[in-house]
């Protein structure tokens, strides 16, 4: 089995999730005693979120460098960074090191691409909806080119992540708003709906929307057990809800 190199704390809520469900991957593959070989550098969230408020992606740059770095000196075969808006630095994070990057946005792409959607509905922060990089990149490596939320929508998606998500609240209130988002994206054409941002699974059951749900934080678990495991590791092809 090969070791997983996790840069997580972004928030930390998602990375729990992140070692748990690496954790249950390799025992259900593996046996019960079986547990996943991880090595962890958690951030301090609140650093990384001043230097996103700031558009300082440099600096971001800078710091996940350093920590992919750090899990390769410490033998990550692999690293992961666990939250889809710091893709926008994941190319010079896999430039720092020499050990592969599973990158969130290809495996959420082709997932997609496996399950033949074509129009999906993207929920995630402000920066990954609005900067550009993730529908570019999702486009570029699949053709497809996720919609996303209408911009009051928008705002409360960003706002509900940063707000409560990440600080460990999670509200029906707000679970309301988001089904209702994805309603409208229903509405306004999509076939697909992305949980990308790896904290909403934690509001929102992907399996239990109007529109199929493709929850970034398991495509991106179920891409690194594949790295880990071989091919015994989860599948590619991700059933549509
Ligand atoms: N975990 C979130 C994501 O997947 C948001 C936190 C962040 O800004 O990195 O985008």
């Amino acid at each position: 089995m090969k070791r997983i190199g996790l840069i997580g704390g972004m928030s930390w809520e998602s990375t729990a999730v992140y070692y748990r469900l690496l954790n249950e991957t390799v025992r259900a593959v593996e046996g019960p005693l079986h547990s996943a070989d991880i090595l962890l550098h958690s951030v301090n969230f609140a650093e990384i979120v001043e230097m996103q408020r700031a558009g300082r992606w440099d600096l971001a740059a800078e710091a996940l460098c350093d920590s992919a770095r750090r899990l390769e000196r410490a033998g990550a075969d692999c690293v992961l960074i666990c939250t889809n808006t710091m893709h926008l630095v994941s190319a010079e994070v896999q430039a720092a090191v020499s050990i592969p990057l599973v990158d969130i946005i290809e495996e959420t792409g082709a997932s997609l691409a496996s399950a033949g959607r074509r129009r999906p509905l993207l929920l995630a922060t402000r920066y990954t909806m609005e900067h550009g990089f993730y529908a570019d990149r999702m486009e570029a490596s699949t053709g497809i080119r996720p919609m996303v939320p209408k911009a009051e929508d928008r705002e409360s998606v960003h706002r509900i992540i940063f707000e409560e998500l990440c600080a460990g609240r999670v509200l029906d209130a707000s679970r309301r708003q988001l089904q209702a988002i994805v309603e409208r994206g229903r509405e306004a054409g999509a076939d697909s709906v992305i949980l990308g941002c790896t904290e909403i699974v934690l509001s929102l059951d992907p399996a239990a929307q109007v529109l199929p749900g493709f929850d970034s934080t398991a495509i991106h678990v179920a891409a690194a057990s594949r790295f880990a495991l071989g091919e015994a590791g989860q599948p590619r092809e991700r059933k549509a809800a």
